[in-house]
């Protein structure tokens, strides 16, 4: 599992990679579980204390102190970053309202990360030992979680139904019902253009014409279909070498 995190802070390692650097990996545990009575029933007594303070010597030099103390906060026995049971308890208690304090971002992320733990079969005191976290805050913050994500999840894409393209691309305008000023409505590129008709292929699927475009007059073969001859005008043909239906077709053949 890789470190819970919000931006450059961690929240909790559950794998506790730094252990490898700990000050206490060489020394006795005996050092840090001290016989005494079952705290926080019975207060610790004076030897268990000595000896609390005696391992919090050596967590004092440790350098992971603070991410020790970070992931030992559910410990319940022993001396941990520097913490004594008594210590660590204290802290757990008032955990609550300490959370009170956190900024959302920090409440949301241990919500999204605690609803993980918990619907990852984890029980809550196997959550608590792990994180510090009990039920009544655990619960608290997965309600918070859910509803920030509900309330902030994207909705569905809405489908929406567009025409589809003719065949071969683009969807072609109608011909106007009225006549323009010159021979015939061309249409081209998806647009009605009013255009001179100057003749056509024997054949009559190539029409020429002249019409205007961006760059101004230009002459040019039109496909029959896209043009429409409203001034009747006698017809003149013309050779079209080339024409871009031979081309396709003896490159198929
Ligand atoms: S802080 Fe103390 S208990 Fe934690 S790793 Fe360091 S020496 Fe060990």
């Amino acid at each position: 599992m890789a470190p819970v995190a919000i931006g450059e802070e961690v929240l909790f390692d559950p794998t506790r990679r730094w252990v490898s650097r700990a000050s206490c990996r060489t020394v006795s545990s005996a050092r840090f579980f001290v016989d005494g009575p079952a705290f926080p029933r019975i207060p610790p007594s004076a030897a268990q204390q000595a000896g609390w303070d005696l391992a919090k010597k050596i967590c004092h030099h440790c350098p992971v102190l603070a991410e020790c103390r970070r992931d030992s906060l559910g410990e319940e026995y022993g001396v941990w970053g520097g913490l004594d049971e008594r210590e660590r308890y204290l802290i757990r208690t008032r955990l609550s309202q300490r959370a009170r304090r956190w900024p959302a971002a920090r409440r949301l992320a241990w919500g999204k990360e605690l609803l993980a733990l918990r619907d990852g079969g984890n029980t809550w005191t196997r959550i608590r030992a792990m994180t510090g976290i009990g039920d009544r805050l655990g619960e608290l913050l997965i309600d918070e979680w859910v509803t920030h994500r509900a309330l902030t999840a994207q909705p569905p894409a809405a489908v929406v139904e567009l025409p589809l393209p003719a065949p071969g691309g683009m969807i072609q305008p109608p011909f106007p019902a009225v006549p323009g000023r010159r021979h015939a409505w061309v249409r081209r590129a998806g647009r009605i253009t009013d255009a001179h008709y100057r003749g056509q292929t024997e054949d009559g699927a190539w029409i020429s014409v002249q019409l205007r475009t961006g760059k101004g007059n230009s002459i040019q073969f039109v496909r029959s279909e896209d043009v429409q001859i409203y001034h009747p005008q006698p017809v003149v043909i013309v050779t079209y070498i080339g024409r871009p239906d031979r081309e396709q077709q003896s490159q198929a053949g």
